[in-house]
């Protein structure tokens, strides 16, 4: 697989490569150079999740990684099911959370995940960092088991819920756990440091495995085959996908799906308060204002940093950018919008309400409706209880975190506390 430098295009990396680096020179993102069009979309779509993917992703990453392998990792990265689930007439639900940590993060991670252990080469790796509360639950389940590769995840000691403690800080094993004595702009602070270090870095082999891996874009691929091969094939005509949009690796990744033939007619690309990019369709001026708090807070995102990706995209399939619609959607509007789905039979969360709102509000006559539903509403229990006025049961799988002990370490903000516990295994 070859990929470039969107920022500087002259820069070339093989798959191992981005998989390995993450990010390009001056942060630039790595995009594939090739997309290739398949031309058997309907013995794809007639295929099990995990054969299908594998197909999907030996088409796009090819022969650097050997077949038998890429199957492997699919198997070890797929183990739930992405189930699609009529919401009313002509509007699907695409629920991508049920996975171990119960968010569609799963897919990305443990892709990932597999992909780095497949890619690493001889050094030993150690991957860190920062959480505010639900990126660390899914790396560390990713990861977790894993040879020769260390987790170290720090996070702001009482500043994360109970349960989302439980559900990253009870694995052990490669997963090393440490609530810092401070908040979580410092715990990244530190995670920055770490980094800057390159005597510490080559040492311990650091890598931040993080949200811009080209690796997750394409696992998330294949479940926008999956979500189409559960479509009534009368859905399938006039499909428009709403997709809740935070730092918009999700809508990248199904218009790769697009892009290698799925049939897909449009994207929304739905969003929170933080509406950098419908203002910016809107008008064409690039203007983020500062990131505000909301109920759906994993969309809290005001400089989505997959955006020069998705720009690519319609640019190199001379695609208008007008065929992408966007809107933000308040608060109030999510509380409203989950309360009318919980009367009509559905119970959703805050993301997947954003992304059925502005779907809702934008389909035409004779177009079929798919929305993501991004995370379970039991990880949003606070607020999903409060705004439905229930009470909500724990996934069994969570559940099971909550019962076990905390194996955190504790640790001060210091920089070389940091260094001598990575140091000192
Ligand atoms: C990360 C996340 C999103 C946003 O996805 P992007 O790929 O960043 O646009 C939406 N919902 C949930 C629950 C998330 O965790």
């Amino acid at each position: 697989m070859n990929l470039y430098n969107i920022k500087h295009p002259t820069q070339r990396v093989n798959f191992a490569q981005a998989v390995r680096q993450g990010l390009g020179k001056d942060q630039g993102l790595f995009f594939p150079a090739q997309i290739p069009q398949l031309d058997n979309i309907e013995q794809l779509l007639a295929l099990p999740l995990v054969e299908r993917s594998q197909a999907i992703l030996s088409a796009l990453i090819g022969e650097e990684i050997p077949r038998e392998q890429l199957n492997q990792m699919v198997q070890n990265a797929f183990t739930f099911p992405a189930p699609v689930v009529k919401v009313e007439e002509g509007i699907y639900a695409l629920e991508l959370f049920h996975g171990p940590t119960l968010a569609f993060k799963d897919f990305g991670g443990r892709f990932m995940a597999q992909a780095l252990a497949a890619v690493r080469g001889d050094g030993k790796i150690t991957i860190l960092t920062a959480t505010s509360g639900d990126t660390g639950a899914a790396v560390a389940h990713a990861f977790y088991g894993l040879q020769n590769i260390d987790v170290v995840i720090l996070y702001p000691q009482g500043k994360i819920s109970p349960l989302q403690e439980k559900l990253f800080c009870t694995l052990g094993g490669n997963i090393r756990t440490v609530a810092v004595k401070a908040d979580f702009d410092a715990c990244q602070a530190l995670v920055k440091q770490a980094f800057d270090d390159d005597a510490l870095r080559q040492a311990i082999g650091l890598n931040s495995a993080n949200s811009i891996n080209i690796s997750r874009l394409l696992a998330q691929v294949c479940y926008y085959f999956e979500a189409v091969a559960q479509l009534p094939p009368q859905a399938r005509d006039n499909l428009v996908v709403s997709v809740p949009s935070g730092n918009f690796g999700n809508l990248t990744a199904g218009l790769i799906a697009k892009t290698l033939g799925l049939p897909i007619k449009r994207f929304i690309a739905a969003t929170n308060a933080n509406d950098t990019v419908p203002r910016y369709l809107a008008d064409g001026n690039w203007a983020p204002h500062a990131t505000q708090a909301t109920l759906s807070n994993a969309m809290d995102v005001s400089r989505p940093n997959n955006w020069p990706r998705v720009e690519e995209l319609f640019r190199r399939n001379g695609w208008p950018l007008s065929d992408l619609h966007s809107a933000a959607v308040s608060d109030g509007q999510t509380e409203d919008t989950l309360r009318a789905m919980y009367a009509a039979g559905y119970l959703c969360e805050p993301h997947g309400a954003v992304a059925y709102r502005v779907l809702q509000q934008d389909l035409q006559p004779g177009e079929s409706g798919l929305f993501l539903c991004t995370a379970h509403p039991a990880k949003f229990k606070e607020s999903v209880e409060r705004i439905l006025s229930i009470q909500l049961q724990l996934p069994a799988a969570l559940d099971k975190h909550n019962r076990l002990p905390l194996l955190s370490d504790t640790m001060e903000n210091d920089f070389a506390a940091l260094k001598a516990y990575l140091l000192h295994k």
